[in-house]
């Protein structure tokens, strides 16, 4: 079996000349065999400061070549990569950095701030800053690479060996760090390529965070294994993402639904957007009416895929064809995996043998080549977690008889309101129904009649959509049990989301906590 380097190497030697990167903000392109020359002096700069096999490496870092280039040096030396999501603050940083204990963290002008209130505390840690002149670093990124000694450690790496340690978005609780061999990524990457088709004639954007494993894993690595081009945006930005598919020619990208649907709310006549024909989607669900309306406006024929950072992410596939026929599922699991649904335990891990008929809901077991080892150093959360060989996942659905799979929620997400269950995406798919909501997220309140009552938050298009107007859609609609409406709605400016798309719902009971019962 292959490792993530010689993956990289093999691009190199068949497509030498052909363009690999372009960032976007610094406008600089690089061709696989320039790219490669970065990628060799920062292994050399790394090995100069003593990093070995199994040492961790941390990026803090927005999209960029040097996130990318990182990346590579790490699987091509056997250092252990850690990106950290760039939206965390100074406590969670340190959370991260105290529990990887990297040798060198790489990171960037903007955040910087984060970085000064928690370096002092790892004295042991060197801080490479990327962006030039900045006196405060003299050591930075750019003069490490440039006056890096040439000489290559030689260190056997091999397909058993640990590649990164990710840490879990977190939505709730302390975030835990998610481990991954090389071959875990070689079989995701495979499996990404016969199941997407991607191609070295794909001009691919890197908008969604290149932190999280669904654009990493699912889109950015497939494609630089297949030679393809990749322009890497720092950060999502609608009107700069409509720009460079004309500008570029792109033909395919991953996004979070809440960024398709941003896309849709601008001017799309002012673009011209042939180029574009495939997009994937997914970290959190879609309502169907948003892939149909992406399919007419946008002309891309979406693809989605379901998992977690903890299966290397992809689990389920939706297929391009598929997304009619059996709109609102999650698509069939993917090749060489295998996904059972479960009765759920509430006294601990649900039991692998006390499988559910098509149907039937419950929770979502999952196994299958790219899982994950266990989370780094949380022996009694990882037995947990991989309890009998199986991930257990959290989330609750069902497969039909056809065997798609029906993602209704997190466990933790569903609400009981006099006794019955409410699954809050069913809600939230009923009120994307409608024209003139933007955005919503349902959760429950406590209440002292019911247990729990359903509360919707919701972002508007216009603010002269009123309360009644969706409580009579809710009503009118043939999706929605009497329970399940949402007895009161909360109109605001914009959900909390977590940077891969995800709305942090914890930060919305805790909004209504304090006006409950
Ligand atoms: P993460 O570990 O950050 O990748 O988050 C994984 C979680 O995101 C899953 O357990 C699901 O709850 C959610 N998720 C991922 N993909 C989808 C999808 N296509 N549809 C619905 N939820 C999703
Ligand atoms: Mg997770």
């Amino acid at each position: 079996s292959e490792t993530i380097g010689q993956l990289f190497d093999q691009t190199v030697e068949i497509f030498p000349n052909k363009e690999a990167i372009y960032d976007v903000r610094r406008n600089r392109r690089y061709t696989y065999s320039e790219w490669n020359d970065r990628v060799n002096a920062l292994i050399n700069a790394l090995a100069a400061e003593g990093v070995r096999k199994g040492d961790r490496v941390s990026t803090f870092l927005f999209n960029n070549e040097e996130l990318a280039t990182t990346f590579f040096a790490c699987a091509k030396i056997g250092a252990v990569f850690n990106p950290i999501n760039f939206r965390l603050q100074a406590e969670e940083v340190g959370f991260i950095l105290d529990d990887a204990r990297p040798k060198v963290v790489i990171f960037e002008e903007a955040l910087a701030p984060v970085v000064a209130s928690v370096e002092k505390r790892f004295p042991e840690t060197a801080f490479w800053y990327i962006d030039e002149d900045v006196p405060e670093y003299a050591a930075s990124y750019q003069e490490k690479t440039d006056a890096a000694p040439s000489f290559y450690p030689q260190e056997e790496i091999t397909a058993d060996d640990l590649y990164a340690i990710m840490y879990t978005s977190g939505t709730t609780g302390r975030p835990k760090g998610v481990m991954h061999l090389h071959k875990d990524m070689v079989s995701q990457s495979r499996i990404l390529i016969e199941a997407f088709k991607y191609s070295e004639e794909d001009i691919g954007l890197i908008t969604a965070p290149m932190f999280h494993c669904a654009e990493l894993h699912c889109a950015f690595l497939p494609r630089v294994q297949k030679g393809a081009k990749n322009v890497i945006l720092h950060q999502f930005n609608a009107k700069k993402v409509l720009e460079l598919i004309e500008q570029e020619q792109i033909s395919i990208f991953f996004a979070a639904p809440t960024m398709w649907n941003m896309l849709l709310q601008e001017n799309l006549s002012n673009y011209q957007l042939d180029s574009l024909i495939n997009g994937l989607y997914g970290a959190a669900p879609m309502a169907p009416n948003l892939v149909l309306a992406c399919e007419e406006k946008l002309g891309v024929s979406l693809k989605q895929a379901y998992g977690m950072t903890e299966m290397g992410p992809a689990v389920t596939l939706l297929l391009a064809e598929d997304q009619i026929r059996k709109a609102g599922s999650a698509g069939k699991v993917c090749p060489e995996h295998e996904l059972i649904i479960v009765r759920p335990n509430e006294e601990g891990p649900s039991e692998p043998s006390d499988v559910l008929s098509a149907g039937e809901t419950g929770e979502i077991l999952v196994k299958g080549p790219c899982m994950m080892s266990g989370y780094f150093e949380r022996k009694e959360a990882s037995e947990k977690a991989l309890y009998k060989g199986w991930y257990h996942s959290g989330d609750i659905g069902y497969l039909d008889e056809e065997g798609y799979l029906y993602v209704k929620d997190r466990v933790d997400d569903m609400i009981i309101s006099g006794g019955e269950n409410v699954y809050p995406r069913e809600v939230e798919d009923t009120l994307f129904g409608h024209e003139g909501v933007l955005d919503c997220a349902v959760i429950g309140q406590p209440d002292s009649h019911w247990g729990e009552k359903v509360i919707a938050f919701v972002v508007r298009k216009n603010p002269a959509l009123t309360e009644d107007e969706l409580e009579d859609w809710c009503k009118n609609s043939d999706t929605l049990a009497n329970y399940k409406r949402p007895r009161n709605y909360i109109f605001c400016e914009e959900l909390p989301r977590n940077a891969s798309g995800k709305v942090q719902k914890f930060m919305l009971r805790k909004r209504v906590e304090d006006v409950s019962i």
